[in-house]
């Protein structure tokens, strides 16, 4: 059988659409190729985010199908994934010596694709066409039979996103939101956690919507309806769980966390990536009862400028921000907050960078991700008339990321001397003396270790810091 080399560009989302494929593909029989040097069927799973990630996946391509085409002329080359999705039959115009390109619901296709066009049946195919009933596609990404041996996993809760902010591609890519049963994922989750998996990071474009839509809202509502129904019987045709009862109501999100929670074994929780508006009174509230549920959020908060987040169309103000970040900060003293910040948003003035900045300074977040910001096709910011000159964008993210960091290290630095909790991963991928771990707030801890730690959780003491990584030594507990 043939072997196959994937090369993934972008989110956690796509490394989990990789695996998904990669795990498909051993099932039919492929092996998987160190290198696109050796393998049989070369897939680049691309992103759409930002043009320059784009870039970097068709020049990549250009290379493969130069330098390796040229030599063995049979290896297949596909492209996979958003850029796939946005693309389509304009790749193959433009690269034509890529046979494949396969959109963000047809993953499952790929072994069905891939036989077809070994066998000479089909010579190049396209497909970017919905998929009825995608859950079913979801379920497609369960890795079952595939034994993990990482003590941490993700699990691809939802797809899709329905908020479309004006700069973001992410809707035209992935399509509506669609949402995995409860019963589904906690599944998934105990079948990881009975091998050995103590961590897990809940997985979607936008978690803190989970369920609202199909099936999982409305069974969360009549839950919420069954369990309300006493207190407050005018409340109980209230359509949401959220407005069914007098009580603090639960979003189908939270429902969610707290029945992955009661898997016995499992230690800690996490999910990515939130929408700050998510981010209700329940949320909050679970994070104060639920111990397993880590002290971390990453809330992107894009823009510090009402003006700009009302133009973006992220249904938040800074205020309310602030407010989320507040109630945050009160339930878990010491919760890491990071965040994801654009630069260069159309018609960002100084002042609306400078709210910016300030916004930065008064969080003090952990960490954030600073994106110059790059007009996505056929989304409304792209259109917008006072797009920012280049040079203006890299003045200003220059000028934040110094703020960022700077902030950062003064937050890293006080780590030294404190014991943290890790759980252990592994070796370092830099130096294989060292092993790796997270915090429970997110912070990558390095020690010198072996593989008899992985899966350990330890307690370390910070001795001394890098760039946004803490180092340290096993603690000594004096009895
Ligand atoms: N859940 C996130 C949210 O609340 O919007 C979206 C995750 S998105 C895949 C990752 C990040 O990419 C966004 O938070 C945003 O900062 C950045 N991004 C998205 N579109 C962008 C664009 N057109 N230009 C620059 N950065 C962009």
């Amino acid at each position: 059988m043939p072997s196959v080399y994937i090369k993934t560009y972008g989110c956690q989302m796509n490394e989990r659409d990789s695996e998904a494929v990669a795990a498909q593909l051993l099932a039919k029989g492929y092996s998987l190729a160190a290198s696109e040097h050796v393998a049989d069927v070369v897939l680049l799973n691309t992103c759409s985010v930002r043009d320059n990630a784009e870039q970097k996946a068709i020049n990549k391509m250009e290379n493969i199908a130069g330098d390796i085409r040229k030599n063995r002329p049979g290896v297949v080359l596909g492209f996979l994934g958003c850029m796939a999705q946005s693309r389509g039959k304009e790749l193959i115009d433009r690269l034509p010596d890529v046979d494949l390109v396969i959109g963000t619901q047809k993953f499952h296709r790929t072994a069905e694709y891939l036989d077809e066009i070994l066998k000479g049946k089909r010579d190049k195919i396209v497909d970017t066409a919905e998929e009825q009933g995608s859950e079913g596609t979801i379920r497609e990404h369960l890795l079952n039979g595939n034994a993990t041996k990482s003590v941490t996993a993700f699990v691809s809760i939802m797809q899709g996103c329905n908020q479309y902010c004006t700069f973001c591609i992410v809707p035209y890519t992935r399509g509506e939101e669609r949402s995995r049963s409860i019963e589904d994922i906690v599944a998934e989750c105990r079948q990881l956690v009975g091998q050995g998996v103590k961590e897990i990071t809940l997985l979607g474009q936008i978690v803190t919507s989970y369920g609202r839509r199909g099936d999982v809202w409305t069974a969360a509502a009549s839950e919420a309806r069954r369990r309300f129904s006493t207190d407050n019987a005018a409340d109980t045709k209230a359509p949401s769980p959220l407005r069914s009862a007098g009580a603090l109501q639960k979003t189908p999100f939270v429902q969610l966390i707290e029945a992955v929670h009661e898997i016995e074994g499992l230690e800690r929780i996490r999910f990515t990536s939130p929408h700050p508006k998510g981010y209700g009174d329940d949320l909050v509230e679970a994070y104060g009862r639920l111990p397993k549920l880590v002290e971390h959020g990453h809330l992107p908060v894009q823009s510090g400028s009402d003006r700009v987040l009302k133009l973006m169309h992220r249904g938040y103000t800074r205020a309310r921000f602030l407010e989320i970040i507040g109630k945050l900060r009160a339930v878990r003293p010491g919760i890491g907050i990071t965040s994801d910040i654009i630069v260069g948003f159309p018609g960002e003035t100084e002042e609306d960078f400078k709210q910016t900045l300030s916004l930065v300074d008064e969080v003090e977040f952990d960490n954030a991700y600073l994106f110059k910001y790059s007009p996505r096709k056929d989304t409304p910011a792209a259109a917008m008339l006072d797009q920012l000159p280049e040079e203006l964008i890299e003045e200003r993210h220059a000028r934040l990321l110094d703020r960022v960091n700077e902030i950062g290290r003064r937050k890293y630095e006080a780590f030294i001397g404190r014991q943290v909790q890790i759980l252990v991963e592994g070796p370092s991928k830099k130096n294989e003396a060292r092993v790796m771990g997270h915090t429970r707030c997110n912070k990558i801890v390095l020690f010198d270790g072996s593989e008899r730690h992985r899966g350990q959780i330890m307690d370390v003491r910070v001795t001394r810091t890098g760039s946004f990584t803490l180092y340290g030594d096993p603690a000594i507990v004096n009895l």
